[in-house]
């Protein structure tokens, strides 16, 4: 990542949005974070949590930006959670276009779900073949 990818990117909406050039429905701002109802939400009070800072994925992240992140994440999922009404909610953060990131500056979704809203449903788990689980593993511990 190149060491400017931190600076605001010229065509990011997000980076907008922090800025104060584009309106936001906001929830929540500090220093380093700034917290806003997304604008296509898939239930009432989806809520996005944004570094000011554009960064594009977790891995790209400073971890003072994902702690900040995380400093939030108790009192905003609570807020969200109570004012909804929700039975639970789900905390997404999509890195990558395989995995539906379509904004490219990091975020994490907040997403208040009600007992069989049928939002999502479960993912399509499966049982690893005899040996690849520990294979797999080897090669990610050998990449940290
Ligand atoms: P993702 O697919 O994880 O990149 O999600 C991007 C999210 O940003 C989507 O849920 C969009 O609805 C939301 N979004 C895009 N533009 C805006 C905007 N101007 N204000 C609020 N939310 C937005
Ligand atoms: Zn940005």
């Amino acid at each position: 990542m190149p060491r400017d990818s931190k600076l605001a990117q010229k065509d990011c909406i997000f980076c907008k949005i922090a800025a104060g050039q584009i309106p936001c429905i906001k929830i929540y701002e500090d220093k380093n974070i700034l917290a806003f109802l997304d604008i296509g939400p898939v239930s009432d009070g989806h809520t996005l949590i944004v570094p000011k800072e554009h960064y594009t994925k977790v891995e790209d992240s400073k971890p003072e930006v994902l702690s900040a992140v995380a400093a939030v994440l108790p009192k905003i999922t609570a807020a969200v959670a109570a004012a909804t009404g929700a039975d639970g909610y789900n905390v997404l953060c999509n890195n990558g276009r395989a995995a539906g990131q379509l904004v490219e500056h990091l975020h994490f979704h907040i997403i208040p779900r009600k007992t069989g809203d049928g939002v999502f449903n479960h993912w399509p788990a499966f049982k690893y073949p005899q040996g690849k689980a520990e294979k797999i593993a080897e090669a990610i511990r050998a990449k940290l």
